[in-house]
């Protein structure tokens, strides 16, 4: 750590920037939320920097700094994109006690920026001293996401109750209550009633977390996507590190599993293509039972929730036993499938509308308006498709389909073992044989560059 990071007091201190441009205005622009008092030079401003030094209230000084101008400066930004000029300037600060930095010149800086996630008071600075800029940014951009716009007042007011929830003991409880307030209660009562309510809800969520039996349970059902964790929203992974029982498909994989709290309670529940599975009443029981005791239950569906998960047999049975319940939507595996083959699912001029199907119900095959699926363009998001895939074949063809339409298997979206078989419909059953994990059928639809099979490239090279 040859770059030590310390937050500096910036109340009436001097800052002085000197130079034109991109640079300065960044500068200027980043300053300019903090309570300094900044004198920038330039000598001939471009039009941005000129109106920016006047909306931001700014001296502008209209020539290059001399010595006299740096009495009492804390920081100097040297912002010319000029050696020179800029060594110029460094050398006068740094006489006048200054402490200097070069943009974009770190062997020439006293200190550097880092990049900031600004959520005054909260501020996370990230630095990677000059070693990786492109990394200290993306890893900005994730911490961007993952605070909410409102965490500065949601911690402000958080600050001023820290001595009440000391009533709490001390652990898992108190954590759940702070956990709570940021990420459910507090920023909700900010969007919905505004700032000057958070110390109002903060007593009231606090009443509820010291008389933990009165609080109800809850069940939230939550797409999590096809199964690589990062295309799951903000929204599912904070109901999952929330949640006490994580009642979950099969299909969602350890990976996602593994971003639940440890003490949660998991529940493995669900259908496995034609192989054993949990009666719809069971899981309806467990989820009612669950929550009734009070617990934030986590339902866990693979893809989107309300697509071919018995979504509303579920929320029904919730409902009618009185207990809270909301949706979260996930990526559904058609659009995983369709992300894999860089295709998309609609297109001007050959299908206006999209089937999302299935090959095969609870009476077994399933019928659909065939006709207008054998006509040349449509195309369909087949899922549970792999047993149905001779049957589907057939009516197809039954029906006039072209035996070159194109179909693309899709197994595995989205996951390590993400497979792509482009078939044709003469040859779908065949081609269907080979999967082995769930798999999308996008019928009409073929991939838009040939994919490479690793492993299978590996095996024909050995
Ligand atoms: N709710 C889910 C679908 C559940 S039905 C969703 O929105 O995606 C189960 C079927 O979804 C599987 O038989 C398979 O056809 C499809 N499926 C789910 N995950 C998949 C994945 N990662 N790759 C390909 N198909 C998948």
């Amino acid at each position: 750590m040859q770059h030590f990071p310390i937050y500096l007091d910036l109340a009436d201190a001097r800052v002085a920037i000197a130079g034109n441009g991109a640079f300065a205005l960044a500068k200027l622009r980043l300053l300019a939320r903090t309570p300094a008092r900044i004198t920038l030079f330039a000598p001939a401003p471009e039009a941005d920097l000129e109106s920016a030094a006047a909306d931001f209230n700014v001296a502008l000084v209209r020539h290059e700094a001399g010595a006299a101008h740096l009495a009492q400066v804390r920081l100097a930004y040297a912002a010319h994109g000029d050696a020179v000029a800029d060594a110029r300037f460094a050398r006068l600060a740094r006489a006048a006690g200054a402490l200097v930095n070069v943009v974009d010149n770190l062997e020439a800086s006293d200190y550097i920026t880092p990049a900031i996630v600004d959520r005054a008071p909260v501020t996370v600075a990230i630095g990677t001293e000059g070693a990786a800029p492109v990394l200290a940014r993306a890893i900005k951009t994730d911490l961007e996401d993952r605070l909410p716009q409102g965490v500065g007042p949601l911690a402000r007011a958080g600050k001023l109750f820290r001595p009440r929830a000391e009533l709490l003991p001390q652990g898992r409880r108190r954590r759940d209550f702070w956990a709570d307030y940021y990420f459910r209660t507090g920023p909700q009562v900010l969007a919905e009633a505004g700032e000057e309510l958070l110390d109002h809800a903060l007593h009231a969520l606090l009443e509820q977390h010291l008389n933990p039996g009165d609080e109800p349970g809850r069940v939230d059902l939550v797409g999590a996507g096809p199964g690589d964790p990062d295309l799951m929203t903000l929204k599912a992974r904070r109901l999952l590190d929330a949640a006490d029982v994580v009642i979950h498909d099969r299909l969602v994989p350890q990976a996602i599993l593994d971003l639940a709290r440890r003490e949660a309670l998991f529940v493995p529940v669900g259908k496995q293509g034609f192989g054993p599975s949990t009666p719809q009443d069971d899981i309806n029981a467990a989820m009612i039972a669950h929550a009734q005791a009070g617990a934030r239950v986590v339902r866990l569906k693979g893809g989107d929730a309300s697509v071919f998960a018995r979504l509303d047999e579920e929320t029904d049975a919730l409902s009618a036993a009185g207990i809270a319940w909301a949706v979260t939507p996930g990526i559904t595996a058609a659009s995983a499938a369709a992300a894999a083959i860089g295709r998309s699912l609609t297109r001007r001029g050959r299908n206006a509308d999209l089937r999302l199907m299935t090959a095969h119900d609870m009476q077994g095959y399933a019928e659909h308006d065939w006709q207008t699926l054998a006509m040349p363009g449509a195309v369909a998001a087949v899922y549970m498709g792999k047993k149905a895939a001779r049957f589907l074949q057939g009516r197809l063809m039954m029906h006039g389909a072209a035996p070159t339409t194109p179909v693309t298997l899709v197994e595995n979206a989205a996951r390590p073992d993400q497979r792509i078989i482009a078939s044709r419909l003469d040859r779908l059953a065949a081609d269907a044989a080979q999967l082995t994990g769930p798999a999308i059928l996008l019928f009409g639809l073929g991939p838009a560059r040939a994919e490479v099979h690793l492993p299978q490239l590996i095996e024909d090279l050995a």
